[in-house]
C-alpha cells in the first residue's frame, strides 16, 4: 500500500470529448435560472422562521437564509452557506426529489401558492459560484496526524472525505472505477446530471486536498486498508444490478440499466470507455428499446432510449400504474417523452434472431392467495433491438460479509445511527450499503455524520461520541 496515495493521478477529469451530440440530445429536464429569474423567485420567499423546508432536506441545508442572499445580491456568500451543510450541493439542486423533500414542505402550498422553486435556486446558487472559481472553504487551522480511507467514490465517501479534511485530517478516497462521483458521474440520467458537473464538484473535493486513487478493493486490499490507516469508511453503495433470471437474459443486446445509462454518460471521455467496453454504441440503441421494472431508474433508462433515437420505447412491469416504485412526476416525464407503459406482464424468455430480439412475455394477475401468476393463454411477444433490465441492484454481502466484525442484516451494514460506526470501532458506513438505496442527499448526510463520528473517535482515542447532524 505504500503507493496508494500517489496513484491519484491515474484519475481523468478530462471530459472535453464530451460531444456536442450527447449535450444536443440531453438538455436540462429543468433550465437553469437567470439572475433576474433567480432574484424575483427569491424575493418570493417568506423567510419562514423555523422553515419546514430546512427541516425536510436531509443534509439541514439553511434554505431561508441562502435563498435570502440571493435575493439580496450576495450569490457567493449564497453557495457558502449551502456547502457548510452540504457540499454536494450543485448534484443535489439537480437530482433531489424536490418535490417530496423541500418544496414539497414549503409553506407555499398551504396559502395556494406554488412553491418556492428551492432546487433551482440552489443550483444557480452553486453554478454562480463554481462559474467564478469558487472553492469549498477549507475549515481547518492545522493538520491532523491521523489519515482516513474511504472506500468508494459516491455520494457519501465525497461527503464523508470532504468533512474529515475540512476538519484537518488526511484522506483517501479508493474507488475500482477511473472516474469519482459514484452513480453522480456513471448513473444519473444526462438530462438531470451531467458528467461534467458530477466531477466539476469532485475537483471542489480534491481542491481540499483530498487524495483519490483507482483500485479494485478485495479482502486482503481491505485488510492492508485497514492496517495503513486509522480509519476506514465504507461507502460502496449497492453491487451489481439484478441479471434478467429467464432463458436468454444474457444474451447480446441485453444490457441492465446502469451500464446502459454509463455507457452513453461517458462514451466521449477516452479512460472510461475502455473501461467499461460499450456493448452499445450511445447513439446506435435501435429502433424499438424495451426496459423492464418501473422504478426510476427504468424511467431514466427508457427516456434516455428516446433521447438516444429510439423511435419505440416501452416499459414492461408485472404490476399495475399503483405499484410502480418511480416517483409520479417520472412517471409523468416518461409520458410525456412518449415512453409507452405496458401493465401487469412478466418477461419469461429472450430469443435472438437475425432482426434482433423477441421478447417473450405472458399476462400476470393476482390469484385467489394474492400472488401474481401467469393468465392462462395470454402470452404474447415483443419485437425490439435492445432489452434493458431494471430490477434493481444487489447488496454487497461477498465482499462485506468478510470484512472481521462488521455485522450486516439483509444485506446491509449494521451501524449506530449517530455516529455512523460499524461494529469493528475501526470501521464506519454510511449510503446505500446502509439504508439499502436511497438519494443522493440521504448519502451525503449519512457521509457526513460518519464523518462527525470518525473525527469524534479519532480524537477522543478511539471512544466515540456522538455527531452533531
Ligand atoms: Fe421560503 Fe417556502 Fe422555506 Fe418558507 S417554507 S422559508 S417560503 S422556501
Amino acid at each position: 500500500m505504500k503507493t496508494l496515495r500517489g496513484e491519484a493521478a491515474l484519475l481523468t477529469t478530462d471530459n472535453s470529448h464530451l460531444t456536442t451530440e450527447i449535450a444536443a440530445r440531453f438538455p436540462d429536464l429543468h433550465p437553469a435560472f437567470d439572475a433576474r429569474a433567480a432574484m424575483v423567485e427569491a424575493n418570493r420567499c417568506l423567510n419562514c422562521f423555523d422553515a419546514p423546508c430546512m427541516g425536510a432536506c436531509p443534509t439541514h441545508i439553511d434554505v431561508p437564509r441562502f435563498i435570502k442572499k440571493i435575493a439580496s445580491g450576495n450569490v457567493m456568500g449564497s453557495a457558502k452557506a449551502i456547502l457548510e451543510a452540504n457540499v454536494l450541493a450543485a448534484s443535489c439542486s439537480r437530482v433531489c426529489p424536490v418535490e417530496v423533500l423541500c418544496e414539497g414542505s414549503c409553506v407555499m402550498h398551504g396559502r395556494e401558492e406554488k412553491p418556492i422553486e428551492i432546487g433551482r435556486l440552489q443550483r444557480f446558487a452553486m453554478e454562480s459560484f463554481y462559474d467564478a472559481g469558487g472553492k469549498v472553504p477549507l475549515r481547518a487551522r492545522e493538520e491532523r496526524p491521523e489519515q482516513v480511507a474511504c472506500i468508494g467514490a459516491g455520494p457519501a465517501s465525497l461527503a464523508c472525505a470532504a468533512e474529515l479534511r475540512q476538519q484537518g485530517f488526511g484522506v483517501t478516497v479508493i474507488d475500482r472505477r477511473v472516474l469519482p462521483g459514484g452513480l453522480n458521474t456513471y448513473g444519473v440520467a444526462e438530462y438531470k446530471l451531467r458528467t461534467v458537473d458530477s466531477l466539476r464538484e469532485v475537483e471542489a473535493i480534491r481542491g481540499l486536498g483530498v487524495e483519490f486513487c483507482t483500485r479494485d478493493v478485495d479482502l486482503a486490499g481491505l485488510e492492508a486498508i485497514e492496517e495503513e490507516f486509522d480509519a476506514v469508511f465504507l461507502g460502496v453503495g449497492l453491487g451489481a444490478m439484478h441479471k434478467l433470471t429467464v432463458e436468454g437474459g444474457s444474451e447480446a443486446g441485453v444490457v441492465d440499466a446502469l451500464e446502459f445509462i454509463a455507457q452513453y454518460k461517458t462514451a466521449y471521455i477516452g479512460e472510461t470507455e475502455k473501461n467499461l467496453g460499450h456493448v452499445i454504441e450511445p447513439l446506435q440503441v435501435g429502433r424499438s428499446v424495451v426496459v423492464i421494472g418501473a422504478g426510476n431508474t427504468a424511467i431514466d433508462a427508457a427516456v434516455a432510449a428516446k433521447r438516444l433515437g429510439a423511435e419505440i420505447v416501452t416499459i414492461v412491469y408485472r404490476r399495475q400504474r399503483e405499484a410502480i416504485s418511480a416517483f409520479d412526476f417520472e412517471y409523468d416525464h416518461a409520458l410525456l417523452e412518449g415512453v409507452k407503459f405496458v401493465w401487469g406482464t412478466l418477461p419469461v424468455a429472450v430469443k435472438n434472431g437475425t432482426d434482433g430480439l423477441t421478447l417473450e412475455c405472458v399476462s400476470v394477475a393476482l390469484d385467489a392467495k394474492g400472488l401474481l401468476a401467469p393468465v392462462a393463454g395470454s402470452e404474447f411477444c415483443m419485437e425490439c433491438d435492445v432489452v434493458i433490465p431494471a430490477i434493481g441492484q444487489a447488496p454487497l454481502v461477498e465482499l462485506l460479509s468478510q470484512v472481521r466484525g462488521v455485522e450486516m442484516e439483509r444485506g446491509r451494514i449494521l451501524i449506530d445511527r449517530a455516529t455512523g460506526q460499524t461494529t469493528n470501532a475501526k470501521y464506519f458506513a454510511g449510503g446505500d450499503c446502509v439504508n439499502g438505496g436511497r438519494e443522493v442527499v440521504d448519502a451525503v448526510a449519512d457521509g457526513k455524520r460518519a464523518a462527525v463520528g470518525i473525527a469524534g473517535w479519532l480524537c477522543g482515542g478511539g471512544k466515540s461520541v456522538e455527531a452533531s447532524l
